[in-house]
């Protein structure tokens, strides 16, 4: 799956990290003289351990806090969307429905937005689980579905923070063979894990071990 450059047909940078370095307050630097470009097409992961500062370089990205040195180009009018490592749905309601919901919140009319929706679903391994209640999903169908659902959304910028931390092996397996089709339709998606399959199937990595206080540092 590395280096699946679907990118190639999409153009521009949707983020810009220019010597980006962040920790809060007066505490330590979690990192510093980070570049980065984050482009259209394409699925960046950002890896390091645990503490390492990843979540916090997803908020630096959405804006949500500002970083201590360095910028933050986001282009304009850019629209986000988060998925995080838990799940979260409405019991109740079909796969597909979740899914259509975000099409006509984007404007498509309800047959379109159905055919859109199963199209999505079938694209991320759910087209089985259309009628199935959400509360009926595995943890492995259940993540799937959240990242199906943003891309529905058709947003700029997709961030993805740790998507299988909760998932046992084979759930964790189905989630990262679909990550590629995050970017497929052009969004920017960037992915925070510590999980070495996610990161492989990322095209590329922003590795934040190689950005810590110690290795800015070090000659
Ligand atoms: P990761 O996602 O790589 O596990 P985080 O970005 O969540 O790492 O956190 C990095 C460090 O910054 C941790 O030590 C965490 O406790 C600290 N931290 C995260 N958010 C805040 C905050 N809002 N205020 C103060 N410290 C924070
Ligand atoms: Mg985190």
């Amino acid at each position: 799956m590395r280096g699946e450059m679907t990118g190639a047909r999409f153009s521009g940078a949707v983020v810009r990290l220019d010597d980006v370095g962040h920790g809060f307050g007066t505490g330590q630097w979690l990192f510093r003289g980070l570049g980065a470009t984050f482009e259209r097409g394409f699925v960046t992961g950002v890896a390091g351990p645990s503490g390492s500062g990843k979540s916090t370089l997803l908020s630096l990205i959405a804006r949500w806090e500002k970083p201590r040195e360095g910028t933050v180009v986001v282009a304009r009018g850019t629209t986000t969307r988060w998925v995080f490592q838990n799940p979260f749905g409405v019991p109740r309601r079909t796969t597909l429905d979740h899914v259509t919901l975000a099409f006509l919140a984007h404007g498509s009319r309800r047959t379109a937005a159905d055919a859109e929706a199963f199209a999505l679903l079938d694209e991320f391994g759910l087209a089985d689980r259309a009628d199935a209640p959400f509360s009926a999903l595995s943890g492995g169908e259940a993540q799937r579905l959240m990242l199906a659902r943003a891309v529905a959304g058709s947003p700029d910028l997709i961030l993805v923070d740790e998507p299988t931390a909760q998932l046992d092996r084979a759930n964790a397996a189905t989630v990262n063979s679909v990550l590629a089709s995050l970017a497929a339709r052009g969004s920017a998606v960037v992915v925070a894990s510590h999980d070495a399959e996610t990161l492989a199937a990322c095209a590329a990595v922003v590795d934040l071990s190689s950005y810590s206080e110690a290795a800015h540092a070090a000659p």
